[in-house]
C-alpha cells in the first residue's frame, strides 16, 4: 500500500471528496494550532507552545498551492509572529463570529464555503465548522463540536492534528506523494 493510501485508509470517500475541493484550511489556534492552554510568565507575558510538525505540514500545504489562514478569537502578537514564519494568510485575530470571518475571507479570495477546511475544537468553531465544505475537530473538542464536524482527527490540538489533515489534504488531492519523493 502506497504512504498515499496508508493516509486515505479507512477514511469515509465523502471525506476524501470534499478534501478535493479545499483551497484554504482555516485553523482556530487556542486548542487546535496549541495545546490550549495559555502559559502566563512573571511579567503576564503570555506563552503558547507550538507543534513543530504541524509547521511542516502547513509548509507543505503552501507549496502545494493549498492556503492556510487564522481565526482566532483571542488576540497575541505572538500569533502573528507564528504566522509570519509560516507564511500564513489571511489572519483574522478578536473574531467575535468565525462563521461570519470565514464567509469575509471567502468573499476576499474568491472561494465558496465549499473550498473551506475548517479546524476548531470548542463553541465558538461550531457554525464555521457545520457551514464550511470539510468542517474538522481534534480528537479533544468538546462532544459538541464531534457532533457536527465531519471528521476528527487523531491527534488532539497542538500535538500534530493540524499535520493530521494537511496529510489528510495533501493525499485526497494526489500531492502527497511527489512531496514525500523530495524527502526520500
Ligand atoms: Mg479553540
Amino acid at each position: 500500500m502506497s504512504p498515499s493510501s496508508q493516509i486515505l485508509a479507512g477514511v469515509p470517500s465523502k471525506i476524501v471528496e470534499a478534501a478535493e475541493r479545499v483551497k484554504l484550511l482555516l485553523l482556530d489556534v487556542d486548542g487546535v494550532l496549541t495545546d490550549g492552554k495559555l502559559y502566563y510568565g512573571n511579567t503576564g507575558e503570555e506563552l503558547k507552545a507550538f507543534d513543530i510538525k504541524d509547521g511542516l505540514g502547513i509548509k507543505l500545504l503552501n507549496a502545494s498551492n493549498i492556503m492556510v489562514g487564522i481565526v482566532t478569537g483571542r488576540t497575541s502578537e505572538l500569533v502573528l509572529r507564528r504566522a509570519d514564519e509560516l507564511d500564513i494568510a489571511p489572519v483574522v485575530q478578536g473574531s467575535k463570529n468565525k462563521l461570519k470571518d470565514v464567509e469575509s475571507i471567502c468573499q476576499k479570495y474568491s472561494l465558496t464555503l465549499n473550498q473551506i477546511c475548517f479546524i476548531g475544537d470548542d463553541f465558538p468553531d461550531l457554525s464555521a465548522i457545520s457551514r464550511v465544505g470539510l468542517g474538522i475537530c481534534v480528537a479533544n473538542a468538546n462532544f459538541r463540536i464531534h457532533q457536527v464536524a465531519a471528521w476528527c482527527t487523531k491527534a488532539s490540538g497542538g500535538n500534530g492534528a493540524v499535520r493530521e489533515v494537511a496529510e489528510l489534504l495533501l493525499a485526497s488531492q494526489g500531492k502527497y506523494q511527489s512531496i514525500l519523493a523530495q524527502y526520500t
